[in-house]
Protein backbone atom coordinates (compact mmCIF):
# COMPACT_ATOMS: atom_id res chain seq x y z
CA UNK A 1 0.00 0.00 0.00
CA UNK A 2 1.08 3.38 -0.54
CA UNK A 3 -1.44 6.62 0.70
CA UNK A 4 1.18 9.18 -1.09
CA UNK A 5 2.17 8.43 -4.12
CA UNK A 6 3.03 10.86 -7.34
CA UNK A 7 2.66 8.24 -9.59
CA UNK A 8 2.53 10.72 -12.47
CA UNK A 9 5.77 11.93 -12.30
CA UNK A 10 8.60 9.31 -12.24
CA UNK A 11 10.74 8.74 -15.13
CA UNK A 12 8.44 6.01 -17.31
CA UNK A 13 5.46 6.92 -15.32
CA UNK A 14 3.42 4.05 -17.57
CA UNK A 15 5.78 1.46 -16.03
CA UNK A 16 5.82 2.53 -12.49
CA UNK A 17 2.35 2.50 -12.60
CA UNK A 18 1.44 -0.56 -14.10
CA UNK A 19 4.03 -2.14 -11.76
CA UNK A 20 2.01 -0.39 -8.68
CA UNK A 21 -1.19 -1.90 -10.13
CA UNK A 22 0.11 -5.10 -9.68
CA UNK A 23 1.94 -5.29 -6.70
CA UNK A 24 0.10 -2.93 -4.17
CA UNK A 25 -3.26 -3.66 -3.33
CA UNK A 26 -4.14 0.05 -3.01
CA UNK A 27 -2.30 3.32 -4.26
CA UNK A 28 -3.15 6.99 -3.78
CA UNK A 29 -1.98 9.12 -6.44
CA UNK A 30 -1.98 12.55 -5.57
CA UNK A 31 -1.69 15.11 -8.13
CA UNK A 32 -0.13 18.66 -7.82
CA UNK A 33 -2.94 20.89 -9.65
CA UNK A 34 -5.97 20.06 -11.01
CA UNK A 35 -4.74 20.18 -14.85
CA UNK A 36 -2.51 17.67 -14.39
CA UNK A 37 -5.48 15.53 -12.27
CA UNK A 38 -7.58 16.13 -15.79
CA UNK A 39 -4.60 14.93 -18.25
CA UNK A 40 -3.37 12.32 -15.35
CA UNK A 41 -7.03 10.36 -15.02
CA UNK A 42 -7.00 10.33 -18.91
CA UNK A 43 -3.39 9.36 -20.07
CA UNK A 44 -3.77 6.30 -17.56
CA UNK A 45 -6.06 3.48 -17.15
CA UNK A 46 -8.45 3.61 -14.43
CA UNK A 47 -7.23 0.62 -12.45
CA UNK A 48 -9.48 -0.24 -9.18
CA UNK A 49 -6.36 -0.46 -6.64
CA UNK A 50 -5.69 3.13 -8.05
CA UNK A 51 -7.07 6.20 -6.47
CA UNK A 52 -6.33 9.43 -8.39
CA UNK A 53 -7.27 12.53 -6.33
CA UNK A 54 -7.15 16.63 -7.60
CA UNK A 55 -5.11 18.49 -5.44
CA UNK A 56 -2.95 21.97 -5.55
CA UNK A 57 0.30 21.29 -4.23
CA UNK A 58 1.19 24.34 -1.52
CA UNK A 59 4.50 25.07 -3.36
CA UNK A 60 2.80 26.04 -6.93
CA UNK A 61 -0.22 27.96 -5.14
CA UNK A 62 1.18 31.17 -6.67
CA UNK A 63 1.34 29.69 -10.36
CA UNK A 64 -1.62 27.64 -10.29
CA UNK A 65 -4.46 29.79 -7.89
CA UNK A 66 -6.64 30.26 -10.98
CA UNK A 67 -7.39 26.42 -11.16
CA UNK A 68 -9.08 26.73 -7.45
CA UNK A 69 -12.33 27.15 -9.36
CA UNK A 70 -11.32 23.80 -11.48
CA UNK A 71 -10.41 22.07 -7.91
CA UNK A 72 -13.69 22.78 -6.16
CA UNK A 73 -15.74 21.75 -9.19
CA UNK A 74 -13.78 18.35 -9.22
CA UNK A 75 -14.00 17.95 -6.10
CA UNK A 76 -17.80 17.01 -5.86
CA UNK A 77 -17.00 13.81 -8.06
CA UNK A 78 -14.24 12.04 -5.80
CA UNK A 79 -13.92 10.90 -2.30
CA UNK A 80 -10.27 12.12 -1.91
CA UNK A 81 -8.35 15.12 -2.25
CA UNK A 82 -4.66 15.86 -2.26
CA UNK A 83 -1.94 17.25 -2.63
CA UNK A 84 -2.89 20.04 -0.71
CA UNK A 85 -1.75 21.93 2.22
CA UNK A 86 0.40 24.66 3.78
CA UNK A 87 4.38 25.22 3.15
CA UNK A 88 5.87 28.22 5.37
CA UNK A 89 9.43 27.42 4.68
CA UNK A 90 11.74 30.35 3.56
CA UNK A 91 11.17 29.56 0.11
CA UNK A 92 7.27 29.52 -0.04
CA UNK A 93 6.80 31.46 2.39
CA UNK A 94 6.25 35.03 0.30
CA UNK A 95 2.93 33.42 -1.20
CA UNK A 96 1.50 32.40 2.06
CA UNK A 97 -1.37 34.33 2.17
CA UNK A 98 -2.38 32.47 -1.60
CA UNK A 99 -1.68 29.37 -0.03
CA UNK A 100 -4.16 29.78 2.69
CA UNK A 101 -6.83 30.99 0.67
CA UNK A 102 -6.88 28.20 -1.65
CA UNK A 103 -6.33 26.51 1.33
CA UNK A 104 -9.37 27.04 3.29
CA UNK A 105 -11.35 26.97 0.39
CA UNK A 106 -10.80 24.00 -0.44
CA UNK A 107 -11.75 22.64 3.71
CA UNK A 108 -14.68 24.02 3.59
CA UNK A 109 -15.39 22.74 0.10
CA UNK A 110 -15.32 19.40 2.13
CA UNK A 111 -17.21 20.14 4.85
CA UNK A 112 -20.35 21.61 1.99
CA UNK A 113 -19.59 18.44 0.21
CA UNK A 114 -20.44 16.41 3.38
CA UNK A 115 -16.36 15.04 4.19
CA UNK A 116 -13.50 14.25 1.96
CA UNK A 117 -10.38 12.47 2.69
CA UNK A 118 -7.08 14.88 2.05
CA UNK A 119 -3.80 13.85 1.95
CA UNK A 120 -1.86 17.49 3.44
CA UNK A 121 1.13 18.73 3.28
CA UNK A 122 2.20 21.37 6.42
CA UNK A 123 5.97 21.57 6.46
CA UNK A 124 6.22 24.96 8.80
CA UNK A 125 2.11 25.07 8.96
CA UNK A 126 0.99 22.70 11.15
CA UNK A 127 -0.81 25.00 13.54
CA UNK A 128 -2.33 26.92 10.42
CA UNK A 129 -2.89 23.76 8.90
CA UNK A 130 -4.95 22.68 12.14
CA UNK A 131 -6.56 25.65 12.87
CA UNK A 132 -8.42 25.48 8.82
CA UNK A 133 -8.97 22.35 9.68
CA UNK A 134 -10.51 23.46 13.01
CA UNK A 135 -12.87 25.99 11.55
CA UNK A 136 -14.27 23.47 9.40
CA UNK A 137 -15.22 20.20 11.78
CA UNK A 138 -17.07 18.04 9.05
CA UNK A 139 -14.10 18.38 6.69
CA UNK A 140 -14.09 14.75 6.84
CA UNK A 141 -10.65 12.79 7.57
CA UNK A 142 -7.18 14.45 7.47
CA UNK A 143 -4.09 12.43 6.60
CA UNK A 144 -0.78 14.49 7.37
CA UNK A 145 1.86 13.53 5.13
CA UNK A 146 5.95 13.23 6.14
CA UNK A 147 4.83 15.18 9.36
CA UNK A 148 7.59 17.62 10.42
CA UNK A 149 6.77 19.42 13.06
CA UNK A 150 7.26 19.70 16.73
CA UNK A 151 6.17 17.67 19.12
CA UNK A 152 3.88 19.91 20.61
CA UNK A 153 2.04 20.03 17.18
CA UNK A 154 1.99 16.91 16.69
CA UNK A 155 0.30 15.85 20.02
CA UNK A 156 -2.73 18.68 18.51
CA UNK A 157 -2.71 17.21 15.34
CA UNK A 158 -3.27 13.50 17.14
CA UNK A 159 -5.98 14.71 19.76
CA UNK A 160 -7.93 16.39 16.61
CA UNK A 161 -7.85 13.12 15.45
CA UNK A 162 -5.31 12.87 12.09
CA UNK A 163 -4.05 10.25 10.43
CA UNK A 164 -0.33 9.97 9.82
CA UNK A 165 1.76 8.88 6.62
CA UNK A 166 4.93 8.29 6.86
CA UNK A 167 7.83 6.79 4.30
CA UNK A 168 11.58 5.34 4.12
CA UNK A 169 12.22 9.08 4.03
CA UNK A 170 11.22 10.17 7.25
CA UNK A 171 13.48 8.12 8.71
CA UNK A 172 16.61 9.64 7.77
CA UNK A 173 16.30 12.66 10.01
CA UNK A 174 16.88 11.96 14.15
CA UNK A 175 13.94 14.47 14.50
CA UNK A 176 11.59 12.57 11.60
CA UNK A 177 12.29 9.16 13.73
CA UNK A 178 11.71 11.11 17.32
CA UNK A 179 8.58 11.86 15.72
CA UNK A 180 7.64 8.88 14.73
CA UNK A 181 8.22 6.80 17.84
CA UNK A 182 5.42 9.35 19.13
CA UNK A 183 2.79 8.49 16.33
CA UNK A 184 -0.30 6.56 17.87
CA UNK A 185 0.38 3.22 16.18
CA UNK A 186 -3.21 3.00 15.15
CA UNK A 187 -3.06 5.92 13.01
CA UNK A 188 0.02 5.39 10.94
CA UNK A 189 -0.42 4.52 6.91
CA UNK A 190 2.92 3.85 4.05
CA UNK A 191 3.25 6.19 2.02
CA UNK A 192 6.15 6.63 -0.58
CA UNK A 193 5.99 10.73 -1.87
CA UNK A 194 8.26 9.38 -4.59
CA UNK A 195 9.97 10.29 -6.79
CA UNK A 196 10.28 13.68 -4.79
CA UNK A 197 11.22 11.98 -1.67
CA UNK A 198 14.51 9.72 -2.37
CA UNK A 199 16.61 7.39 -0.08
CA UNK A 200 20.47 7.25 -1.11
CA UNK A 201 19.77 9.17 -4.34
CA UNK A 202 17.23 7.19 -5.67
CA UNK A 203 13.43 7.38 -5.23
CA UNK A 204 11.25 5.99 -2.92
CA UNK A 205 9.49 3.50 -4.87
CA UNK A 206 5.11 3.02 -4.26
CA UNK A 207 5.93 -0.68 -3.01
CA UNK A 208 8.27 0.82 -0.08
CA UNK A 209 6.00 0.21 2.62
CA UNK A 210 7.65 -3.24 3.75
CA UNK A 211 11.22 -1.13 4.41
CA UNK A 212 8.75 1.43 6.07
CA UNK A 213 7.96 -1.11 8.23
CA UNK A 214 11.40 -2.32 8.97
CA UNK A 215 12.48 1.09 10.08
CA UNK A 216 9.05 1.31 12.07
CA UNK A 217 10.13 -2.27 13.87
CA UNK A 218 13.15 -0.16 14.72
CA UNK A 219 11.79 2.86 16.38
CA UNK A 220 9.13 1.33 18.03
CA UNK A 221 11.10 -2.02 18.88
CA UNK A 222 8.78 -4.28 17.69
CA UNK A 223 9.21 -7.21 15.79
CA UNK A 224 9.50 -6.43 11.91
CA UNK A 225 5.95 -8.85 11.27
CA UNK A 226 4.05 -6.98 13.57
CA UNK A 227 5.36 -3.49 12.50
CA UNK A 228 3.81 -4.49 8.73
CA UNK A 229 0.40 -6.18 10.02
CA UNK A 230 0.26 -3.15 11.70
CA UNK A 231 0.19 -0.90 8.50
CA UNK A 232 -1.91 -3.50 6.52
CA UNK A 233 -4.40 -3.20 9.16
CA UNK A 234 -4.30 0.66 9.85
CA UNK A 235 -4.38 1.19 5.94
CA UNK A 236 -7.44 -1.05 5.80
CA UNK A 237 -9.15 0.89 8.74
CA UNK A 238 -8.73 3.99 7.30
CA UNK A 239 -10.08 3.25 3.76
CA UNK A 240 -13.07 1.42 5.27
CA UNK A 241 -13.45 4.14 8.06
CA UNK A 242 -13.63 6.86 4.91
CA UNK A 243 -14.90 4.76 1.77
CA UNK A 244 -11.39 5.53 -0.35
MN1 LIG B 1 4.05 14.92 -1.97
Amino acid sequence: MDFHCHLDLYPGAREVYREAAERNEFTWLVTTSPKAFAATSRALPAVSSVLISPGLHPEIAHERAAELDLLLEQMATVKAVGEVGLDGSPRFRQHYEVQRRIFRAVIARCAELGGRTLSIHSRRAVRDVLAELEGHPNYGTAVLHWFSGSSAELKAAVHMGCWFSIGPAMFDSLNGRKLVAALPQDRVVPESDGPFATVGGKPVMPWSAPETAQFLSEVWNLPVGVAADMLVRNGANLRKTTGI
